[in-house]
C-alpha cells in the first residue's frame, strides 16, 4: 500500500451506508401525556433571574418543572444539571448526544453521568421548535459544545485572564448553592438558545447569532431532584465571540413549578442504571 494513495477500492468502501449507533427505539420513553398533565397542575414556587455575564442555581423538585426565558434581548445561556441529593451525578453532555443527536428537541432526555446513566430532565417545551436546521447546518440547544472557559481564553488570547467566562459563572453559583468542590463538578453543557453546527467541509465547531428573542423559552420535566446552575454567556447571543465584555448580553429568567403529589400518584423517578459494576472481574469489589 502507498502512503496517501487510495485504495482501489476506496469508493466501495466509502460508500457503505451508515448505522445509527445508538437506535433510540429501545430506550426508555418519556411519557409526555402524563408530564402534561402534570404541567398544567403544576404550581409555581419561584424564580430566579441570572444576571448577564453572571450564574445563578436553582433548585427543582422531583415531578416538577422548570423554565428558562430570554426576557430582554438574544442571550445564550449555559446549563449544568446535577442530583440535588448528590452532586456527583450529573449532566453527561457526550452520552446524550450519542443517544439523541447533536440539538435536543422536545420529548429528548437530559441523561446523567456513570454508574447512574438514567433521564435527569425531559424537554418538555421549546419555542424555537420551529428553527430547524438552517441553510448552514445550524440548530439551536446543542450538547456539543462544552462551555467557554478561562482555560481556553488563556491559551487562544495569548495569556489574558477573563473571569466571566460561562465555566467561572457555573464555578462561582455552585459556590454559591453549597456545593464543595464546585469547579471539578462543571460538566460539559447544554447550550440553551445557542446555534451552532459543524462547517460540512472541515467538520469545525461553528456558532452564529442566535435567532432566540425576547420571550422565548426551553421548559424542562425533573425526572429527578435538581439543582441546577445556569450562566449566561458572555457571548451575548454568540453571534461574534465570546471570552469578553465586549458584546450585548442580557439577563435569562429561571422559573420553578412544583407537582402536588396527588397529580404525581403513580409516577417514580427513574431508577439509578442497573448494571452491576462487576466489570467483568471475577474477584473483588468495586
Ligand atoms: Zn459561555
Amino acid at each position: 500500500m502507498t502512503p496517501d494513495l487510495p485504495p482501489a477500492d476506496a469508493e466501495a468502501r466509502r460508500a457503505i451506508a451508515p448505522v445509527i449507533a445508538y437506535p433510540p427505539q429501545t430506550l426508555p420513553q418519556p411519557d409526555l401525556a402524563f408530564q402534561a398533565r402534570a404541567r398544567s397542575a403544576a404550581r409555581k414556587l419561584g424564580e430566579v433571574v441570572v444576571p448577564p455575564r453572571e450564574g445563578a442555581s436553582f433548585r427543582v423538585p422531583a415531578g416538577g418543572f422548570f423554565r428558562i426565558t430570554c426576557t430582554d434581548g438574544p442571550q445564550v445561556g449555559d446549563l449544568n444539571l446535577f442530583n440535588a441529593d448528590n452532586p456527583q451525578e450529573r449532566f453527561y453532555s457526550g452520552k446524550t448526544r450519542a443517544l439523541h443527536g447533536t440539538h435536543l428537541r422536545v420529548g429528548q432526555r437530559l441523561w446523567s453521568s456513570f454508574p447512574a446513566l438514567r433521564p435527569m430532565a425531559t424537554l418538555f417545551a421549546d419555542t424555537l421548535a420551529w428553527y430547524g436546521t438552517d441553510p448552514h447546518g445550524g440548530r439551536v440547544h446543542d450538547v456539543i459544545g462544552t462551555r467557554c472557559d478561562p482555560y481556553t481564553h488563556w491559551l487562544l488570547s495569548g495569556g489574558a485572564q477573563y473571569h466571566h467566562c460561562c465555566h467561572s459563572n457555573l464555578t462561582r453559583a455552585l459556590e454559591g448553592a453549597g456545593v464543595p468542590g464546585a469547579e471539578g463538578l462543571v460538566h460539559d453543557v447544554l447550550n440553551v438558545f445557542m446555534c451552532t453546527g459543524f462547517t460540512p467541509d472541515t467538520g469545525q465547531y461553528f456558532m452564529k447569532a442566535s435567532p432566540v428573542r425576547a420571550g422565548d423559552y426551553l421548559e424542562f420535566f425533573a425526572e429527578i431532584p435538581l439543582l441546577g446552575v445556569l450562566s449566561a454567556c458572555p457571548g451575548g447571543d454568540c453571534g461574534a465571540e465570546h471570552s469578553s465584555d465586549a458584546v450585548a448580553c442580557h439577563p435569562l429568567l429561571v422559573e420553578i413549578w412544583e407537582t402536588p403529589a396527588v397529580a404525581l400518584a403513580g409516577w417514580e423517578p427513574p431508577a439509578p442504571n442497573g448494571y452491576d459494576r462487576t466489570h467483568g472481574r471475577t474477584t473483588g469489589g468495586r
